[in-house]
This record gives C-alpha cells, sequence and structure tokens, in this order.
C-alpha cells in the first residue's frame, strides 16, 4: 500500500487530514493554515502543557510480512530492529492514529521521546581521547566544522585541501569538504576513499566521523605506519555534513530546557510553532513550500497527487539520487510530507547533487555514508535480496569491519527496502564499494560525552581496514595484523592481502624520441542510470537518467601513470555478462594525444605500455 493521502492517511474519527502531517515542518504547517484547526501555539515547550504540540514518541511495530512492512513506508524509522524482528518508529504528532489506522500490532516503548533524550547522562566515558574530539564536550556546530576543515587545510597545506562542492544549498550555504593525503594537490590517480556525514539533519554523531577521520590521518600520521601509508596511499574526501541546511536547523535548534524558542540563528515563522524542542529531530532538506515543486515533475495519476502544503517539509537527500530512483511502493515516498520523500526528480536536491559531483570527479573506489542510529553496517543491495555481483568483496569487508565495530552486518534491504540511496548509488552507478554505517545505538544524537569517542574508538580499525584493502593496491598495503574473526570473515569471501579489490591503469607516456613527458589523462563515460522499473511506470516516465563521469589525472615529468580506478562495468550490465567501456585519453604537453575505448575489470590490472603523445 502506497502512502497517499487518500489510503494509508486515513484518518481515525476526529482528526482531519490535515492534523495527519508528519515532520517538525507539518506539524507548523498545521498551525499555519488558515481555518480548519486551530493553530497550535508554541506554548510552553516539552510537553504535555496545554498549547503544546503532541510529544515525539518512540513505538516498537511488529510487522513481519511484505505488506505490513510496506503499510509503514513513510514512517519515520529510527533503524532499531528488536531480537524478534519488530521496529522501532518515531512517531510525529499525528502519527500515533495512523499507526492504529494500519492494524498492525504496536506498542508505545517512549511516550515522550524528548524527555527521555532530556534524562540521557552523559555516563561515563570508557575510551581514551580520540583524534579530533571537541573541546566543548559536545557535537560540533555547522560553524565548527567550517573552522576546523579551514584550521586543518592551514596547518597541513601539503596534505589538505579545503575544497567547495558546486552546488549551494537552498538557504545559500556552501558545502565543504576536505581532501587528505600526501602531496594533496597533485591528482596523480591515488585511489580515493570517500567518507561523508548527515544526509539525515538530525543524525549529528554520523558528521563527526568523518571529522575525526581527517583529523586522525593528520595528526597521527608519523605515529601509526597504519595511517601514514594510507595518507600516502589514498586520496581521503570528507564530505561532513551534507545537508548544511538541516544540520544547522536541528542543531541549533534550543534543547528543550531552555525553555523558549530564542536564540535560533535563522528564525524562520513556522518553526516557531514546533514544540517540544521537536526541531531538532528533524530528518530532510530544507526544501520549503512543495506545493510548487510537487506539480513539476510528478505527472502522477490524480488520486496519488501529494498534498499541498504552504510549510517546510522537505526532501530526504539519501532518496533522491538517481540509481532506482522513483520506487513508490516501498523504497521511498512520492508524498511530500513523508520521511522518505524522494523529490520530484533524481537529483532534484542539491545534497545529492553535491556528492554525486565528487562522486563523478574522481575514483572512489569505496567509500562510506554515515548515518544514525542502530549500529548497523549496510551494503548493497537495498532494493532486492539478490546478491551484488561484487557480494563477495562488499559482504567480506563489511563482515570484517564489523569484527571490529560491533554493528551488525547485512544488506541494506535486511533492514528495509530503500532506493535512490547513497551507497547504492555509489556502487551501482559508479562500481565503489560502498557502505552505509548507521551508528550511535538506539539514538539519533546521544550525549556527546559517552557516545562519540567511544564510536570514533571503535571504527577507525573499521576504516583503516576498508582504506586499505578498499583503495591500496595489494603491493603497497602496509603491515595490518587482523583480529582472527576478521582474518575469518575475509578468508571465507576470498579476499586475500594479495587480492586487488579495484582496477589499476598503468603506463608510460613519451614524446616522439621516447623520453617520458608530463601528461594529463582523462577518463569518462557517458552512461544511463537504470531508474525504478518495477510496478507501475515510474513517474518521470523514462527508465533512466543520462549520466556524464569525467575524472583526470596529471603524470609527472617521467610520464608514468598508476591509475586506481573504479571498474568500468556497471554490477548491472556485469550481472547482464554484459560490458561497458571507458573513453581514455592521453594527452601530452603540446595537447597531442590518443584516445581509447578500456574496458576494465574489478581486480584487473591494464598495463598500456608506453603510449607516445606531444
Ligand atoms: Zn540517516
Amino acid at each position: 500500500m502506497t502512502q497517499t493521502p487518500d489510503t494509508a492517511a486515513a484518518p481515525a474519527p476526529g482528526l482531519s487530514r490535515r492534523s495527519l502531517f508528519r515532520s517538525a515542518g507539518a506539524v507548523a504547517a498545521v498551525g499555519a493554515v488558515a481555518g480548519g484547526v486551530p493553530a497550535l501555539a508554541a506554548g510552553p515547550l516539552g510537553s504535555g502543557g496545554p498549547g503544546s504540540v503532541e510529544p515525539l514518541k518512540l513505538a516498537r511495530v511488529w510487522a513481519v510480512t511484505r505488506a505490513q512492512q510496506k503499510s509503514l513506508v513513510g514512517f519515520d524509522d529510527t533503524h532499531n530492529v528488536f531480537e524478534d524482528g519488530s521496529i522501532e518508529v518515531l512517531l510525529w504528532p499525528g502519527d500515533l492514529a495512523r499507526l492504529k489506522a494500519t492494524g498492525l500490532r504496536f506498542e508505545i516503548t517512549v511516550p515522550d521521546l524528548i524527555a527521555r533524550d532530556r534524562g540521557l547522562s552523559a555516563g561515563v566515558r570508557t575510551v581514551a581521547v580520540q583524534p579530533g574530539e571537541t573541546s566543548t564536550g559536545d557535537y560540533r556546530t555547522l560553524a565548527d566544522y567550517e573552522a576546523d576543515m579551514r584550521a586543518l587545510a592551514k596547518k597541513h597545506p601539503t596534505k589538505a585541501k579545503l575544497i567547495e562542492l558546486p552546488h549551494k544549498t537552498l538557504e545559500g550555504r556552501t558545502v565543504y569538504g576536505l581532501e587528505i593525503c600526501t602531496n594533496v594537490n597533485s591528482y596523480d590517480g591515488r585511489p580515493v576513499f570517500y567518507q561523508d556525514g548527515c544526509h539525515h539533519a538530525r543524525e549529528w554523531p554520523a558528521s563527526e566521523v568523518p571529522i575525526m577521520w581527517a583529523f586522525d590521518l593528520l595528526e597521527n600520521y608519523s605515529k601509526d605506519k597504519r595511517i601514514k601509508a594510507i595518507v600516502d596511499n589514498v586520496r581521503s574526501i570528507i564530505v561532513p555534513v551534507v545537508n548544511v541546511d538541516g544540520y544547522n536547523y536541528s542543531r541549533s535548534f534550543p534543547p528543550v530546557e531552555t525553555g523558549e524558542v530564542a536564540g535560533v540563528t535563522n528564525p524562520l515563522p513556522p518553526e516557531a510553532l514546533v514544540g517540544g524542542g521537536q526541531g531538532r529531530y528533524i530528518r530532510k532538506n530544507r526544501r520549503p513550500v512543495m506545493s510548487t515543486h510537487v506539480s513539476e515533475g510528478l505527472g502522477v495519476a490524480e488520486n496519488r497527487k501529494p498534498v499541498q502544503s504552504d510549510g517546510y517539509l522537505g526532501v530526504d537527500p539519501n532518496r533522491n539520487y538517481a540509481y532506482k530512483w522513483g520506487d513508490d511502493v516501498a523504497g521511498s515516498s512520492p508524498t511530500n510530507y513523508d520521511a522518505t520523500y524522494r523529490g520530484t526528480d533524481p537529483f532534484s536536491e542539491q545534497e545529492s547533487k553535491n556528492v554525486a559531483h565528487v562522486l563523478k570527479t574522481c575514483h572512489a573506489t569505496a567509500m562510506i555514508t554515515h548515518h544514525t542510529s542502530g549500529d548497523l553496517l549496510l551494503w548493497a543491495w537495498g532494493d532486492t535480496r539478490d546478491d551484488a555481483p561484487d557480494n563477495d568483496v562488499l559482504e567480506g569487508l563489511g563482515r570484517a569491519m564489523a569484527v571490529y565495530n560491533g554493528y551488525r552486518p547485512q544488506k541494506s534491504i535486511d533492514l528495509y527496502v530503500t532506493t535512490g540511496t547513497t551507497s547504492d548509488y555509489a556502487y551501482g552507478a559508479l562500481g565503489s564499494i560502498g557502505y552505509t554505517f548507521e551508528h550511535a545505538g538506539s539514538s539519533f544524537h546521544p550525549p556527546y560525552a559517552d557516545t562519540v569517542p567511544a564510536m570514533y574508538e571503535k571504527n577507525r580499525v573499521a576504516l583503516m581496514l576498508l582504506a586499505i584493502y578498499g583503495c591500496i593496491a595489494p603491493e603497497r598495503r602496509p603491515a595490518f595484523p587482523l583480529e582472527p574473526d576478521a582474518a575469518i570473515e575475509l578468508r571465507d569471501m576470498k579476499i586475500t592481502s594479495k587480492k586487488l579489490n579495484h582496477s589499476i591503469i598503468t603506463g608510460r607516456a613519451v614524446d616522439r624520441r621516447g623520453r617520458g613527458v608530463k601528461a594529463t589523462l582523462t577518463i569518462t563515460k557517458t552512461f544511463d542510470t537504470d531508474l525504478w522499473l518495477e510496478g507501475e511506470q515510474n513517474p518521470l516516465g523514462q527508465k533512466t537518467y543520462r549520466e556524464f563521469l569525467d575524472t583526470r589525472m596529471v603524470t609527472g615529468s617521467d610520464g608514468e601513470f598508476e591509475w586506481h580506478v573504479n571498474p568500468s562495468t556497471r554490477p548491472a550490465l556485469t550481472a547482464a555478462r554484459k560490458t561497458e567501456a571507458y573513453v581514455l585519453a592521453i594527452t601530452g604537453p603540446k595537447g597531442v594525444g590518443v584516445s581509447r575505448r578500456l574496458v576494465v575489470k574489478r581486480g584487473q590490472r591494464i598495463d598500456l605500455g608506453t603510449v607516445v603523445v606531444d
């Protein structure tokens, strides 16, 4: 059953349809609607007082069959899964009635989430100080992230470089990232390890992991041989906060005990109506007023037209990537107020466009997108239980990493069905060995002190493992003694320290006299990413989305090159026993060069020998 306003949101008696809106902004929208329902006063923050909104609740829901799970699409899943397979859902105002309407068995486990979190104490920290811990003992603000990245780039000018992503956000912000490796300004074909955080606004710990990785690499370069090998051989790219507008909103929303909304840096009128500190729990980006937005691209049947609203509703950036985008059965929602609203088009959102830009201008042979919560480690696919063609690598490295961080390793779909996600896109469209990590136990952003240091400590060796096995050529890997259980996981999937898990192209550019020359290499590919096709025709009325890969490297003056790349053929074509080629161009200093089509497989090394250019 799809979550359309006319079906799934069938109101319980006494509830208007508008009162069933289910996001922080949607709550605001309820208040902003003229007539119909009484406006919600901001009221005393916290729960229960007169005029306050219905408090956020956690519910445990028993949804066993696929049909039952589908009836939960659009609810705000926390990723917590209980031993018996029942799942945890965050209930926004109005959701309790909707949940009752599904007929599913459920119990309310936390009647007031804000109050529960207020009662969480920081507890006793159990680990030593970790690289990049904040001096405040609290989560970084958005400004802190920018300041830290700038400071690292300034302090380590040959090893760290601040990057600006091309698409400014809806609120006009620039998204920043950091590249880290020795000779960081030299694009010499090294493999890339990409990590990001906070596609989802409230998932604060998710951004701490990539920034702490940056500190770890730069501070421990001369202290840890594994770190040194990674910095010497791998370009780490981090984008700690992808959804900067959402993160800034969530992070700067006053905690409930401040008692009032004053102090929010961007107090937009509707937010004043988000009572009880619930604004800290928003998930999506800050796209406002979906009423005009939705009418442009969907073209859906009348009975599926999303509800129009004047409030903030947002798009889920982690359902907006092109790969399998457009599922409105289970993996994402076509409805603008749903938690998993996918947007009007693939890459309609600045957040997903920025990440795709990074991924399509380099060869990220390995990547992790960080989220909370649930302590899970997920790999392809999100939409089918079929093994990916590279499942041995994905599962082997995934299970080995999980030995270190203790998370539950599984295919993404074993959590729930997803489409249009970051890691499926990175793997399915571009061939990266990609993962989604869900951190922080059972909360989206528990107290920093006993969460973040311990989280980083148990993840850092997992990250090293992926950087080493997913990026560094076997002959350059540092000594990396494995925990016995991790060694077993790798061996079970036939991953050895000698096995290359991506692809390498080598050769030497020379002039007509055979002397090495500095050359520029480009790898490009035009390709059509598969949108969602099962069930009904996807709403765009097209089956694929045209994309362009555009990557480059520059040799030294000796003309030697060793380019670490992803396989040229996408997994779906590999599974169908087809191939797909890159266009490789090599150009000399005078602009004269050669171009050829090249098919390269995972694990393959291709030596082009000497290539004459001018
Ligand atoms: Zn998330």
